[in-house]
């Protein structure tokens, strides 16, 4: 078990104490030693050879010894044996927004609720509003959160975020056998599509049936479904199912271009290779009148046969890519190494892990020019936000990290609260000391889209305003996009040149891809920021960047594509 199972474990564990209704002192030593653990440095199994388990923050005695049960057997007795007790989809309910575990408790035991579909009845049968402490309002907002929660779709699909790390893990694991010699991610994750339903692999070998073989016995493996001849398919840890198809060299062009879809680009693909007179398989083309069969070992080659250009995976959708490509008018879309700097970056002075200076380093590292350390502002509580004599400390260190660092330049900015009514949470005089303004909403988000549209207008309308972060909020399995006029916000924001955030996090993709298309189009300008909580996050800028190619969006419609002198030319930075 690595540091952050463990950690999540112990979560669990918290979970149902507190679900049982236990001890709340005990509840909260499982939380803090996960949460230590989470933030290790170091690798626990490392800790424990030492036998340095006790110096972790909040692992005393009782929990080291669940540790040490967990390392050696995955699991520790006490978890087993309370899970035993808890209904298995319990989590469901937990996770419905506004429902902790002791809410989750009361509707178990009061009304026998154990999933989300129960969850729904109960509301929907006023039952819920009988429940001594709960109300007719509580009830409404149940109602709501669950239906959400229903309606978010997420069941069976995963956010991009957790499926591409593990077909990144396997892929690796199969290459470094010696069956195998190349891999490649398929389907709609080489499509960066925000969820996606299983994973697709593609690869090359020339003892296919072995490879398969050692495919269906990997590490992590938990069931196989299908084990045949050239084509595989798991259930791997996480209960994500992964497809393995192997081909030797010629058609391997050709499989990969079958496999990445979409469904819809793929049918528009056939229609186009019949009119040529071709059949289009995952083999490549096959004449229709001799039969022969031709295949490509590239998918350049295949596109350039059916008289198109190439088309990047990310537009494959139908959305007009084969129309283009028929013109030869793809564009240039915009790629990571576009990126200069990060304009939402946070650091240890609100919820960040790092100081600024680190932040600025490793952004220097990354061949970045500026970055805009962006803390949260005081309503964000829970996010130690900056008070505004904090702020103003901010502001002082960051001029002098300036002058003892070179080669990047760091912007003093926020990450401002927009208020429930609309206006900032820091004053206009200590906003215009800031190089970069990046607001957002992060409380009361409940709020019904006449209000909150009126609330994001309002922040959009203010002069020292730069930049709108995740506009709609939505956070994959929590929470879904505010209720808000998206056309209204996006008038706002064009009128008085405000620019729109895609937001890297894989927790986010926000604003996702439709949502960017329709800024793109009415020449909104865009920001594609990781809002990094710490050096290793900005590597999340990929997927902003794969969510903005889908978007078809190159890099002039990206503002930090700027050079540092261009930027700040642009945003009245002296
Ligand atoms: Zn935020
Ligand atoms: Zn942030």
């Amino acid at each position: 078990m690595d540091n952050s199972e463990v950690a999540k474990r112990l979560f669990e564990m918290a979970e149902m104490l507190e679900f049982k209704g236990e001890n709340v002192f005990k509840i909260k030593a499982y939380q803090k030693a996960a949460r230590n653990i989470e933030e290790l440095e170091e690798d626990i199994n490392i800790l424990r050879q030492r036998d340095e388990l006790g110096t972790i923050s909040g692992v005393g005695e009782a929990i080291e010894a669940k540790i040490k049960e967990m390392l050696d057997t995955g699991t520790f007795k006490a978890f087993e044996e309370i899970r035993h007790t808890i209904p298995q989809d319990i989590e469901e309910i937990i996770a419905v927004q506004g429902i902790g575990p002791k809410t989750a408790h009361l509707l178990y035991s009061k009304l026998g609720v154990k999933d989300l579909q129960g969850l729904l009845k109960a509301a929907e049968e006023h039952r819920i509003r009988r429940i001594p402490g709960m109300g007719v309002k509580t009830e409404e907002h149940i109602l709501i959160a669950a239906k959400r929660q229903l309606a978010e779709g997420n069941i069976g699909r995963f956010p991009l975020g957790v499926a591409l790390p593990i077909a990144e893990e396997i892929s690796k694991k199969l290459l470094d056998g010696i069956l195998i010699r190349e891999v490649r991610i398929a389907g709609s994750i080489r499509r960066w599509k925000d969820t996606v339903g299983d994973i697709d692999l593609i690869a090359r070998s020339d003892e296919p049936e072995k490879a398969i073989e050692v495919f269906t016995v990997m590490d992590n493996m938990q069931e196989v479904l299908e084990k045949g001849n050239t084509k595989g398919s798991i259930i791997y840890k996480g209960n994500i199912q992964v497809d393995l198809r192997i081909v030797k060299d010629d058609a391997f062009g050709s499989l990969l271009q079958h496999f990445t879809g979409s469904k819809e680009h793929n049918v528009k693909l056939r229609q186009i290779a019949l009119s040529k007179g071709f059949h289009l398989s995952e083999y490549g083309l096959k004449n229709a009148t001799t039969a022969e069969q031709i295949p490509f070992s590239t998918e350049h080659e295949q596109y350039e046969r059916l008289g198109l250009q190439f088309i990047p995976p990310e537009l494959r959708e139908d959305w007009g890519e084969i129309e283009a490509a028929m013109e030869k008018k793809i564009p240039r879309l915009i790629e990571v190494s576009d990126i200069k700097g990060d304009l939402h970056v946070h650091s240890n002075w609100s919820d960040g892990h790092n100081s600024i200076e680190e932040m600025a380093l490793a952004a220097k590292a990354l061949g970045y020019q500026y970055i805009n350390i962006s803390d949260h502002s005081a309503s964000s509580k829970i996010a130690n936000g900056l008070s505004e004599k904090r702020l103003l400390d901010h502001i002082k260190e960051i001029e002098r990290l300036n002058e003892c660092i070179e080669g990047i330049r760091i912007l003093s900015g926020t990450e401002c609260d927009i208020l429930p009514d609309g206006t900032l949470d820091y004053s206009d005089e200590l906003l215009e000391q800031l190089d970069i303004v990046v607001v957002a909403v992060h409380g009361s988000v409940e709020q019904d889209s006449k209000t909150m549209t009126q609330r994001i207008v309002s922040a959009l309308e203010n002069e020292h305003v730069h930049i709108l972060a995740h506009p709609t909020g939505r956070k994959f399995g929590k929470r879904l996009p505010f209720a808000m006029n998206m056309e209204k916000i996006m008038d706002t924001a064009l009128e008085y040149g405000k620019v729109l955030e895609i937001n890297s996090s894989p927790q986010r993709l926000d604003l996702n891809d439709k949502f960017a298309m329709m800024a793109r189009e009415r020449g909104i300008k865009l920001a594609i920021n990781t809002d990094t909580h710490s050096l290793e996050q900005f590597g999340n800028i990929r997927y902003g960047i794969g969510t903005a190619r889908r978007a078809w969006i190159a890099s002039n419609d990206v503002i930090n594509t700027l050079h540092l002198k261009d930027i700040c030319k642009l945003l009245g930075i002296s």
